[in-house]
């Protein structure tokens, strides 16, 4: 991009035709301006929307600087011969209006495509006259120069000296769960231990959705910065996403599912007799989160949410799921013994929709709390820019409350993606769509729930259920035998038949939170039985392996909290 930027005492300008099939509809009319900063622009190929706020930014300094009150923006083609093509540059031209006009400046922008009368008088300072170009090439070359050997610097994890016992860090370090990277700031190394937990929680909500009549799609990270400005999400949440530019377009990696699931919603024709029609899914999100908020996993850049989008034709289909979606909750929830706070959030200032809408959907929501029996409170104005919601927040081991499932009813992005239904009287209807999430980002709710039990998950999510640990070497063949035949029945077992002592491998056991520990000495080996002892330290001699795999195989199946053998 580039400006030529000029301090005038007056510019007069007039449309008179236009210039090229692409342009603004405007007026034929004189324009007269007194004491203003004047932007001549030519936007260029690969130009993008961050470099035009920069453009935009450092005029209005600049102005701001200088005491001046008025800035014109003027489409100028001939500072370049690398232009971008007029639709883009148009759009790129409105959006850099748009983003003057967000200054307390007056802002005054001459129509783009015309071909216009032009007369001016510049000031005689020295700063009267600059010229700037905006580049997007300018890092990439910073960063071409940088290493292309791994540099032992940046293999470097996150430091958590100094934070307490309690915390999430701490305890998923012992439990070797996951790792932060320096070069990853924000963003989750799952080691074989903690994938475990985000698979198994998955799995739980996996089988929920298809209980209450859930489908699972999967829909790409990236999508054209188009579908970002239909769903609003570039006038309302753009300082939280990551834009990317590409040799002809600009992409945005996907903070939220909802466009792409409109889209799939699109995809074909709905009748009322489809609906409710729920979709679920587990795509990552990226959200960029300023390096401030960053807490372990409570706050990422780059999360995995069990997602879900219901499309609802009628208000008492929407208040029919709203319930059975806060059924949802309260099972889940119940499951891991977890207290959570319902909080309604109401209308913010930024928002997309009439009122009256919003007031509705406030409604059906406070509605759905009362027939769950659930209690509430107001959060007023803390709503998404496209509906009302609720939201469940859990506390951690230091009591601090933390978001975690979301249901929000919204009436706006269906329209904005003009999506339809034949209804009963064979006429197109906007359908109503819920968003909803139960654990929320799956990587707080580990956070949470790890500082919940202390890493003492219940067996069916433990990284490692059964240890089998020999008293002596007498055992190890026979404990190799239990071994394998525990791994075969699908638990996650390990085998320690080293040489340390016994009371010392009980204690590794137990630091690892491991729930179960099969001990294998000369007595268990002639008698065909195992001793079974519990991270609680009780202990059960004499037990079949049968029995001991018919008891645990149950536990994990029905996914129970409590230790079935004690
Ligand atoms: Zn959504």
């Amino acid at each position: 991009m580039r400006i030529m930027q000029l301090d005038v005492n007056s510019i007069d300008f007039e449309p008179t035709e236009p210039e090229i099939k692409v342009h603004e509809s405007t007026e034929k009319k004189k324009v007269s301006v007194k004491n203003a900063l004047v932007l001549f622009t030519s936007i260029e190929k690969n130009d993008t929307e961050a470099l035009a706020s920069k453009a935009v930014k450092d005029a209005v300094e600049f102005a701001g600087k200088n005491k001046m009150t008025t800035i014109v923006l003027y489409p100028y083609a001939h500072l370049s011969s690398n232009l971008e093509e007029p639709q883009r540059s148009m759009n790129l031209y409105q959006y850099m209006v748009k983003e003057a006009q967000k200054s307390k400046l007056k802002i005054i922008a001459a129509p783009f495509g015309w071909t216009k009368a032009l007369s001016l008088d510049i000031k005689g300072h020295p700063l009267a006259e600059l010229s700037r170009n905006y580049s997007a090439t300018a890092k990439v070359e910073k960063v071409q120069k940088g290493a292309r050997k791994l540099d032992t610097s940046i293999v470097k994890k996150s430091d958590f000296a100094g934070l307490p016992e309690t915390d999430h860090r701490i305890i998923g370090e012992r439990l070797n769960l996951f790792s932060f990277q320096e070069v990853s700031p924000g963003m989750v190394y799952w080691h074989p231990n903690g994938n475990i937990l985000l698979k198994e929680l998955m799995s739980y909500i996996r089988q929920m959705n298809s209980d209450y009549g859930y489908e699972e799609i999967a829909t790409p990270a990236f999508a054209n910065i188009v579908l970002w400005h239909v769903s609003g999400h570039i006038d309302h949440y753009r300082e939280n996403m990551y834009v990317i530019n590409t040799d002809n377009d600009e992409l945005a990696l996907k903070p939220m599912n909802c466009p792409s699931t409109m889209l799939v919603y699109k995809s074909r024709k709905w009748s009322y007799r489809d609906m409710p029609i729920r979709f679920s899914d587990f795509d990552k999100l990226y959200r960029n989160e300023i390096s401030g908020a960053l807490s372990g996993l409570f706050r990422v850049r780059e999360l995995t949410q069990d997602d879900a989008h219901v499309f609802v034709a009628t208000d008492e289909q929407a208040e029919q799921e709203l319930i059975s979606i806060l059924e949802m909750v309260k099972k889940l929830y119940g499951k891991f013994n977890l207290e959570y706070k319902a909080k309604l959030s109401t209308m913010p200032d930024s928002h997309l929709g009439d009122e009256k809408l919003w007031e509705k959907a406030t409604n059906a929501l406070k509605t759905a709390l009362k027939k769950n029996g659930m209690e509430f409170e107001i959060k007023e104005k803390e709503g998404a820019f496209y509906g009302p919601k609720i939201d469940f927040d859990i506390k951690d081991s230091i009591g601090r409350e933390w978001q975690c499932a979301t249901i929000q009813l919204d009436y706006q992005l269906p329209q904005r993606f003009g999506l339809e239904y034949t209804g009963e009287d064979g006429k197109q209807h906007t359908p109503i769509v819920i968003h909803r999430v139960i654990y929320g980002s799956l990587e707080r709710f580990i956070g949470v729930l790890t500082e919940h039990v202390q890493g003492k998950f219940p067996t069916w999510l433990a990284p490692v259920q059964v240890r089998v640990i020999t008293i002596s070497e007498h055992a190890n063949k026979y404990a190799e035998g239990v071994y394998k035949k525990i791994r075969k029945d699908g638990i996650r077992a390990e085998l320690d038949i080293s040489d340390k002592t016994l009371d010392y491998k009980i204690r590794e056991a137990q630091n690892q939170k491991i729930p179960y520990m099969l001990i294998l000495g000369k007595k268990e080996v002639e008698g065909e039985k195992i001793s079974v002892r519990s991270r609680s330290g009780k202990q059960k001699m004499g037990v079949t392996l049968d029995e001991f795999l018919s008891s645990i195989k149950s536990e994990i199946s029905e996914r129970k909290n409590e230790q079935l053998i004690t």
